[in-house]
């Protein structure tokens, strides 16, 4: 029955490498995972061209070629992959409580949060109404639209530098809109945007507006030390200012730390609540790879392992 509360040993929260890796362990324990992708099925490495960096693929992958691998993984071994989104849990008892967008409820032994982390936005009005008709979080998904044409990026770090060479392939002109007088993206990163020709870099730049009624027609800039304004040309503007973690739904129950990443017990995946256990970049601001996401999620699937021998579940 549709509304029938349904009872699980282990559940797995999200879908990116984190939760992919927590249900292959998971699956593999016989602790039968139900694992609930969320609204971006796959994760951040599903809006990613080439990942060069996850070792065992020396020629590089797709990301969401990778991610399709890590779930077939996951389902090969019996995890109950579920593409629907929790939007609200319940941690006060022994029996842990989550609910589906539909309203189903569910009740689990175990949970392993994998939510991870989502593009942040620079907050201003012409921003929000203007996405989907210019504004963007991800060049890779978007800047084919923008081909031939002058576009811009706020942000100065991997993300930004990484969207400005992208986009330098597709655009003319790619403005790289930069707050301070230096970028926080790795060395060889900087490189590469310094050096590639159709790349202008802003310095001390903030962004005041983007202009345009229907569609994107230009950004306003303002220089932070003349305080000179201007105006830019551009039919596309890309915000690629960092991340924050997915974790709204969880606030009342689990420890957060300032910025909203789940606070673990160092060295566990677990968090303050018995049961749950934490992993990817739900909880890491500071490594935030696939690679360590992915290993992050191994942990949380052990330690759920063992709470759950602990209480004789499995
Ligand atoms: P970061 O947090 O590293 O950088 C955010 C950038 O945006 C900073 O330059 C910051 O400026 C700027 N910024 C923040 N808020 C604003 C704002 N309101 N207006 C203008 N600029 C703003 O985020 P990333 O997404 O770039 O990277 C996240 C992590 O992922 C990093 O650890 C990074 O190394 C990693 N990564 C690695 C890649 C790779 O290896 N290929 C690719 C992409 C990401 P300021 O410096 O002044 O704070």
């Amino acid at each position: 029955m549709e509304n029938e509360i349904q009872h699980h040993k282990c559940l797995i929260i999200g879908s990116g490498p984190a939760g992919y890796t927590a249900a292959v362990y998971a699956a593999r324990a016989n602790m039968h995972p139900v694992l609930f992708t969320g609204p971006e099925p796959g994760g951040q490495l599903m809006i990613t061209t080439d990942v060069e960096n996850y070792p065992g693929y020396p020629d590089g992958i797709m990301g969401p070629a990778m991610m399709d691998e890590f779930r077939k993984q996951a389902e090969r071994f019996g995890t109950d992959v579920r593409y629907e989104m929790i939007s609200k849990v319940d941690f006060s008892g022994p029996v842990h409580k989550v609910w589906t967008e539909a309203g189903q409820e569910i009740h689990a032994d175990s949970v392993v949060i994998s939510t991870g982390a989502s593009a942040k936005w620079l907050g201003l009005e012409s921003e929000k109404r203007l996405t989907n008709k210019g504004v963007s979080a991800c060049a890779v998904c978007d800047g084919f639209f923008f081909k031939d044409m002058d576009v811009a990026v706020v942000g100065g770090g991997d993300t930004a530098a990484e969207e400005a060479s992208y986009l330098a392939k597709l655009c003319p002109q790619v403005h790289l809109i930069v707050r301070r007088d230096e970028m926080r993206a790795s060395k060889v990163m900087q490189d590469r945007v310094l050096n590639t020709k159709n790349i202008t870099v802003h310095w001390n730049t903030t962004t005041e507006e983007i202009l345009g009624e229907e569609e994107v027609e230009a950004v306003r800039v303002k220089n932070t030390i003349t305080g000179d304004l201007s105006e830019i040309p551009v039919k596309g503007f890309f915000v690629a200012i960092g991340h924050k973690p997915n974790t709204a739904i969880f606030k009342d129950w689990i420890k957060l730390d300032d910025v909203g990443y789940i606070t673990t017990v160092p060295g566990t995946s677990r968090t303050n609540i018995e049961g749950v256990f934490a992993s990817g970049d739900a909880q890491d601001r500071i490594y935030r790879q696939a690679v360590t996401a992915a290993g992050t999620g191994c942990m949380a699937a052990l330690d759920a392992e063992r709470y759950l021998v602990e209480k004789g579940v499995v």
